[in-house]
């Protein structure tokens, strides 16, 4: 079986980009083809200063949407990164084979750093460090991201290769693979930038919790552009968002949708487009609720995907520690 690895931030409920550009292609990889491991990245989380019980809450409580949005947690090895100790052990030799200067060209630091300008942390700056990390320690052949995180993904490649060049054939170099659909869901507010679960304003997200009622008004309130014409371009990034979300969800393509609506007034399109999301969301709600009730059943999950984790992490720890000289153990 081929490996693949991927995991969410804890950094707040997920959004619906998060959903349509990595969870729901989560979902329909093919498990006979590979062994999947998804994490709930809780380490990448405090790289942006975290409320301590609200960083704990959100990590459960993540991990349960993973299931309730259909990953079964006996054939994917779901768990908490921070639960398995050799995604830190591997991130520090990994440091010691990247350079400052390939951090320096990371767009996604010099975003973070100037909303936080307050906390220009060096985990901020060796994030992509541990991401590489995360994937490698389980010889993932695929990563499934979304399209800002092509540039991690890179750099994972190039530590991989360095490592291998000098050690004999370490690491199995990862593919990112970006789903057809939904590669990048844009800002309600602002449709230019990419909708991020970290935004302040509550109106340039959907969250996979949010009811109904919150779901329809975010549409209704959604930033578009004084044309008054459904149509499918560049030019247009506020009803391109709009008709991706649409399509992402029942699979249509662009051309159809704007077949669709033609003629229909943006009110109109906002509507269908929130009804949309508002019943894909549904039933991963309900199975949400019955899983989080059901305290004994995800304690399980947690801890016996923690141990499987940890058994695949440290055979490729063990080996990578061994070829950089450090003294086996007996
Ligand atoms: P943060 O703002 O805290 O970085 P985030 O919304 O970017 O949060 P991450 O946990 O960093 O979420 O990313 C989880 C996954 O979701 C990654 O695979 C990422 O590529 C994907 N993703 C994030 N935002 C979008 C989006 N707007 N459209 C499609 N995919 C996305
Ligand atoms: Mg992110």
């Amino acid at each position: 079986k081929k490996s693949l690895f991927s995991g969410m931030q804890a950094t707040g409920t997920i959004t619906l980009g998060n959903y349509l550009g990595a969870l729901k292609n989560w979902v329909d990889i093919d498990k006979d083809q590979y062994m999947c491991f998804y994490s709930v990245v809780d380490m990448h989380s405090i790289t942006v200063r975290q409320e301590p019980s609200e960083l704990r809450k959100r990590a459960r409580s993540l991990l349960a949407l993973y299931i309730a949005a259909g990953l079964d947690p006996v054939e994917n090895c779901i768990y908490y990164q921070s639960h398995v100790s050799a995604h830190a052990e591997l991130m520090w030799i990994l440091n010691c084979f990247t350079y400052m200067g390939e951090m320096n060209r990371m767009t996604q630091f010099k975003d973070k750093s100037q909303k936080h300008p307050e906390n220009i942390n060096t985990g901020l700056f060796t994030y992509p460090v541990l991401m590489a990390a995360d994937i490698l320690l389980f010889q993932s052949d695929v990563v499934p991201v979304g399209k800002d995180q092509t540039q991690h993904l890179e750099i994972t490649r190039d530590i991989a290769e360095r490592f291998n060049k000098i050690y004999g054939d370490v690491f199995t170099i990862p593919e990112a693979y970006i789903g057809k659909v939904g590669q990048k869901i844009m800002s309600l507010q602002e449709p230019e930038k990419k909708m991020s679960k970290s935004d302040e304003n509550a109106n340039a997200h959907i969250l996979l919790l949010d009811d109904p009622d919150t779901i329809m008004r975010k549409f209704k309130k959604a930033v578009t552009d004084s044309e008054a014409c459904i149509a499918y371009s560049e030019q247009k990034p506020g009803i391109k968002n709009l008709l991706d979300i649409y399509c992402a969800i029942n699979g249509k393509k662009p051309e159809e949708a704007v077949a669709e609506f033609e003629g229909m007034g943006y009110g109109r399109l906002k509507e269908r487009v929130g009804e949309t999301v508002v019943e894909e969301l549904r039933p991963i709600q309900e199975r949400y609720n019955d899983i989080m009730k059901n305290k004994d059943y995800l304690n399980k999950i947690i801890k016996d995907n923690g141990e499987k984790a940890s058994y695949y992490a440290t055979k490729t720890l063990r080996k990578v520690q061994h070829k950089v000289g450090f003294p086996d153990r007996i």
